[in-house]
């Protein structure tokens, strides 16, 4: 096979976390062949490789740069919505905490979504399948797998004291946020492997670049699933002023991301006749729920002033992290550049009759790390924050235009229950509480509210939560995975009505997992993979 077939078996749409899982393993047989297509640029840039370089990855070249509907219940704010533009999608530029969900999340995609297969016995042996962990092992960990799971190298001052604080509010301090139980608070193992990144890309696609029968061709975007008398048969794509179109023998399997696989569903003509109807496009199959049930955890933070110059912020511009840091890294892959900098983690119950913890928080020993949060005005301080991990809202992502260039219109609908902001306040209250044990407030000389805000009643909570929640950067759900009338896939991940078609990735998800999404995205991808070369 040569760079310029454009005939494949498979066809795997977004180079991302799902992505990159499937391109390595659709390629394992040499005798099937692959074409993974990505938008954005290859993985080559060094901040992508370096822990820290998360610092300055949520803004920029390898996102996307969406921006959301005015949110009406969250004072009518377009938010921004960082997504991974780039070989290995979020995975390249996300904070590599590494947290699976609840078992409970799982089990729930099948009793009440029909997910048959989905359980989360099944996704524990997809989980154990992807991990290289360099602690753990036994009943819920295993080794040897594409994933580089790793402890932080060495946790900073600050976020011992915090870990401490935990502990001195009342939780168990937990080693293992993926084991036995979320509940309680400890160090967030990481997705790096020997001081770097590990991305979706770098464990499972560079090591099968060599393949002679997996093609990669990044700043590609499709623009179009081609379908003929209702199967899925290529793709047309756009690069630059150039157009080509590629053919699939096999399948074509989308895995475009919460906002890309909707987008590119209804720019082929599937989904809601009146989403297709107001921007112009041919309806090849009706499907209600493509680019319904948009999820996404709405996030809080709080930053604070410290009075000790030890903090990690602004790491490019504040001494002594310039070159000691370099230095220190590049010798002995420690120090600041090797910290993921989201290092602390606690999992409680805003609601205690919840059976698993519903809220989840970061700690964060900088301030001012992500595009959107401020820091403190001296440049030293730190970062706590929130989110409620099961919200009722959902939004939409819908086409704008039928030209593939125009970002979709995105709606996630933040804070439209009010469950969602009853928890997040609660959140924001244990967050206080948690800075104000002794073993963290001995640093803290202030709490600084965004918008000069200060928080004394129910009321003062609501408006802080209307006016400060952010993504955090979780979407799932647009496409999601079931046997209901909203459903756009089979718990085979066939999409309904198609042929030769799959999407897998995180739009699949029924309902968002009760953590960050990037481990059950791969496990998803994985089990898509097992799906797809045993034929079901
Ligand atoms: C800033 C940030 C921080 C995060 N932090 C964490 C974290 O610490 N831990 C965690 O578990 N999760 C985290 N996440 C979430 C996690 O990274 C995502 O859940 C995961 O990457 C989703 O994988 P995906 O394959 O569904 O989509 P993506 O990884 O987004 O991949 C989709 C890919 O498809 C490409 N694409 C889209 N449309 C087209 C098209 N038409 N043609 C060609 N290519 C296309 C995109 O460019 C992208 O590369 C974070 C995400 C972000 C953005």
């Amino acid at each position: 096979m040569t760079k310029n077939n454009t005939r494949f078996d498979y066809i795997i749409v977004g180079g991302g976390t799902a992505g990159c899982v499937l391109a390595a393993k659709l390629s394992v047989d040499p005798s099937v062949t692959v074409l993974l297509i990505e938008a954005g640029k290859s993985d080559s840039h060094p901040l992508i490789h370096v822990p820290a370089g998360f610092a300055k990855l949520t803004a920029g070249p390898f996102q996307w740069g969406y921006i959301s509907q005015p949110q009406k219940n969250a004072m009518n704010r377009k938010i921004p919505l960082a997504q991974g533009r780039v070989l290995g999608g979020g995975g390249s530029i996300n904070a590599q905490v590494y947290t699976r969900g609840a078992p409970d999340d799982y089990d729930r995609w099948v009793s009440e979504y029909g997910c048959n297969g989905w359980d989360s016995e099944t996704m524990l042996k997809y989980f154990k399948m992807a991990e290289d962990n360099e602690r753990l092992s036994g009943k819920y960990h295993s080794y040897g797998g594409p994933l580089g799971v790793s402890d932080l190298a060495n946790p900073h001052e600050l976020t011992k004291a915090f870990v401490q604080s935990g502990q001195e509010m009342g939780l168990p301090y937990n080693s293992d946020f993926n084991g036995e139980s979320q509940f309680g608070v400890g160090y967030y193992q990481t997705t790096t492997r020997n001081g770097k990144r590990c991305s979706a890309a770098v464990g499972y696609l560079h090591p099968a670049l060599n393949r002679k029968n997996l093609v990669v061709k990044t700043q590609v975007t499709v623009s179009r699933i081609v379908i003929e008398n209702k199967v899925a048969v290529g793709v047309s794509v756009i690069s630059g002023k150039s157009t080509n179109t590629y053919s699939a023998t096999r399948e074509i399997i989308v895995a475009a991301g919460a906002f890309g696989s909707p987008k590119l569903m209804q720019l082929s003509g599937i989904g809601d006749p009146l989403d297709l109807q107001s921007a112009g496009i041919k309806i090849e199959s009706e499907l209600k729920g493509v680019g319904k049930n948009l999820q996404d955890h709405c996030d809080l933070d709080i930053i604070y002033s410290i009075n000790k110059k030890i903090s990690m912020d602004r790491m490019d511009s504040v001494s002594p992290f310039t070159a000691n840091a370099g230095i220190e890294y590049l010798l002995y892959k420690r120090g600041p550049l090797a910290s993921t900098v989201v290092e602390g983690g606690m999992f409680s119950y805003s609601d205690k009759k919840e059976k698993t913890p519903d809220l989840q928080f970061h700690f964060l020993p900088a301030a001012g790390v992500e595009a959107g949060v401020a820091a403190t005005e001296k440049g030293l301080g730190v970062t706590l924050n929130v989110y409620f991990l099961r919200p009722r809202s959902r939004g939409t992502v819908r086409i704008a235009s039928s030209d593939p260039r125009v970002a979709p219109l995105i709606d996630p609908n933040y804070l439209s229950e009010d469950c969602d902001l009853e928890a997040t306040i609660e959140g924001l209250r244990q967050m206080r509480e948690v800075m104000s044990q002794p073993a963290i407030s001995k640093y803290i000389t202030k709490e600084h509210l965004a918008k000069g805000a200060t928080l004394n009643s129910k009321d003062s909570y609501v408006k802080f939560v209307r006016e400060n929640g952010r993504t955090s950067y979780h979407p799932v759900g647009t496409c999601a995975m079931g046997s209901h009338e909203e459903s756009v896939v089979s718990p085979e991940l066939k999409v309904h009505g198609i042929g030769n078609l799959r999407i897998a990735d995180s739009s699949i998800m029924p309902e968002i997992v009760s953590s960050n999404t990037q481990a059950a995205t791969i496990a998803i991808a994985e089990r898509a993979a097992d799906l797809i070369l045993s034929g079901d």
